[in-house]
């Protein structure tokens, strides 16, 4: 039998439009323009591709959204006085950082220096903090997309068996405390697991955050499972894959999130959500 495809795009543009319809409100109620500021440096293709997406992610549902451009020897000094005016600007509510930055910048200390409360990419220690500890934050948009994919898509988290497999602090160990925090019973894996198959067979739920193109075989997947596949990767004919051999695992699964289309445009959508929750946060709304 083959899966319900979970889809990314059918998902975010449902969230996009809820987040149109409350701007509006926000306009017209508490004349509030929730902005965004995208930080790019240096002229990397793929960074200045998913730069432009987020614009018009912006401009699609009515956020105001503002580019700077530094060059690719811009200096670390150059970079945080940026960063100080931005954390400074009213019209301002949240900052995004482009990564990766060029190899002469600091990043932990840029990402550090940007305002807790205007941390939409949810990378700051301190927001970070406070999902670890449960309480209300700014949560890193991939794993944040991932959690909405699987509620829209009317998945049941609670009590589930979960397993991630990646442990990175943009992905894999945010997703799997969000699935913890939802009542799941959460497995991480990572490159040092042993027998790894028979701990991903033993989900229900199974997220890929790996960055290996086609990792996760049929053969490590129960009959049953929820796949949400966060994997992009670059294949030698220009194409992309996810971490999933999607073909051969949709015939496995009960529901499974294709590449592309899945999890990448939650990842948009759900910074353009986490924009909005930063401008209403700054009128208290
Ligand atoms: P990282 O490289 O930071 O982490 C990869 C993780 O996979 C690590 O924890 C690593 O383990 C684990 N891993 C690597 N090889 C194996 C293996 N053989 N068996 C088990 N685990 C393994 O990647 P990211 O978390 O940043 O990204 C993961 C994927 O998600 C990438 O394809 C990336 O492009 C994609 N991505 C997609 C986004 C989107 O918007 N759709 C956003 C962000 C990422 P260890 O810790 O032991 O090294």
């Amino acid at each position: 039998m083959s899966a319900q495809i979970i889809s990314g795009n059918q998902i975010s543009k449902k969230i996009r439009q809820e987040l149109a319809a409350q701007i509006v409100e926000l306009k017209a109620k508490h004349n509030l323009t929730p902005g965004l500021a995208v930080v790019l440096v240096g002229e990397n293709p793929a960074s200045q591709v998913y730069v432009n997406m987020k614009e018009k992610g912006c401009t699609e549902v009515g956020i105001y959204s503002e580019k700077h451009l530094l060059p690719k020897d811009a200096t670390q000094s150059q970079l945080m006085d940026l960063i100080d005016k931005l954390n400074n600007d009213p019209k301002i509510h949240g900052i995004l950082v482009q990564l990766p930055l060029p190899k002469q910048l600091d990043e932990k200390e840029v990402l550090n220096a940007i305002s807790p409360a205007k941390d939409v990419d949810g990378f700051h220690p301190y927001n970070v903090g406070k999902l670890l500890v449960g309480e209300p934050t700014f949560v890193a948009c991939t794993p944040f997309g991932v959690i909405k994919m699987l509620e829209y898509s009317g998945i049941e988290i609670k009590g589930k068996r979960a397993v991630v497999v990646g442990r990175s602090n943009i992905v894999g160990k945010p997703v799997a405390l969000l699935l913890l925090q939802k009542d799941a019973t959460v497995t991480v894996c990572h490159s040092r697991t042993k027998d790894l198959a028979a701990e991903t067979r033993r989900a229900e739920i199974l997220i890929a955050a790996i960055g290996k193109p086609k990792f996760i075989t049929a053969d490590m997947v129960s009959e049953g499972t929820v796949v949400i596949d966060v994997g992009v990767n670059r294949l030698d004919d220009g194409s992309l894959a996810g971490d999933v051999d999607f073909e051969a695992v949709k015939e496995k699964a009960a529901a499974i999130s294709p590449v592309p289309g899945g999890v990448g445009p939650m990842t948009i959508a759900m910074l353009l959500s986490n924009t909005v929750q930063a401008a209403k946060d700054s009128q208290g709304i």
